[in-house]
């Protein structure tokens, strides 16, 4: 099956090779990577959906252990559709799953006409997403003006999402609808909640268990229901928009164009023109 062959593909990747996962990401005609510079993890790569209606899907190159992990040898092996991986003696030793099983779905939504962005330093306090946020405005506020909702794929267990504080009861409805998925609770942050100023976002379950050590492991049948799922969304003809709650929104109308201030809940300032649909005419 294709679908597991990439996810195999990337679960390959040594521990310590982001770049190189970057690299993959760098044959996708029209992505932006940018880079604080050659050394830092202030690094990610965007790729932006073609059609109307797009959500934004991520993902971190990262592992946990991508610094200091001094084990090369990195086998990975199936026993009864569970996926771990094994060094040169046969021991146990991290398998990345989080989140290059997530890396690996962003890989075959690539051609879904949804925009991409791959991460680093997920695990590192959200460095690279803190400093997209800060440091490259351009990219944020496309992120948040052109985009219905972000979908994180990035958590353990199977059959659980958390919109931690960037979601609302209307997009955990949403969410709970179309997934069927439960959420255990609103805590933690990840990459969204750095990258949510205007729009709500979920991150679903992949199917990773005991992550950050060495005997973690991917159930392929809940990454594949997942990668479903999400398909199934993202095929959503007319997908909402779901914004965060806002403490105002202020509306200017000009002739050819309309302007939207809204201060949102975590005190961010969201400013967006639109065309307008019906010019007035002058005459
Ligand atoms: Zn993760």
């Amino acid at each position: 099956m294709h679908e597991i062959s990439v996810l195999k593909k990337f679960l390959d990747f040594p521990i310590n090779s982001v770049g190189e996962i970057f690299d993959e990401f760098k044959t996708i005609e029209g992505h932006i990577f940018r880079e604080k510079n050659t050394r830092s993890k202030k690094r990610f790569l965007y790729v932006e959906g073609k059609r109307e209606n797009k959500v934004l899907l991520v993902a971190h190159a990262d592992t946990y252990f991508d610094k200091g992990y001094f084990s090369e040898k990195h086998a990975v092996v199936e026993d009864n559709g569970i996926l771990k991986a094994i060094d040169e003696n046969g021991k146990p030793q991290l398998l990345g799953a989080d989140d290059r099983a997530g890396v690996a779905m962003l890989w075959l939504l690539k051609d879904s006409g949804h925009s991409l962005l791959i991460t680093d330093s997920e695990e590192d306090g959200r460095i690279a997403s803190k400093w997209l946020m800060k440091e490259n405005r351009d990219i944020a506020e496309k992120i948040n003006q052109r985009h219905q909702f972000i979908i994180q794929l990035d958590r353990c267990n199977g059959r659980e999402f958390k919109c931690y504080k960037v979601g609302t009861p209307a997009f955990r409805a949403f969410i709970t609808e179309q997934s069927g998925y439960t959420e255990p609770d609103f805590g933690a942050k990840t990459d969204i909640c750095s990258l949510c100023n205007d729009i709500c976002g979920v991150n679903f379950s992949i199917g990773y268990y005991d992550q950050h050590s060495d005997y973690e492991s991917l159930n392929i049948n809940e990454w594949l229901n997942t990668l479903n799922l999400v398909k199934k969304i993202l095929a959503i003809e007319n997908l909402p928009k779901f914004h965060l709650p806002a403490l105002f929104t202020f509306c200017f109308a000009h002739e050819s164009f309309n302007v939207t201030v809204r201060l949102n809940t975590n005190l961010s300032l969201v400013v967006s023109r639109s065309k307008q649909k019906y010019p007035k005419r002058s005459n």
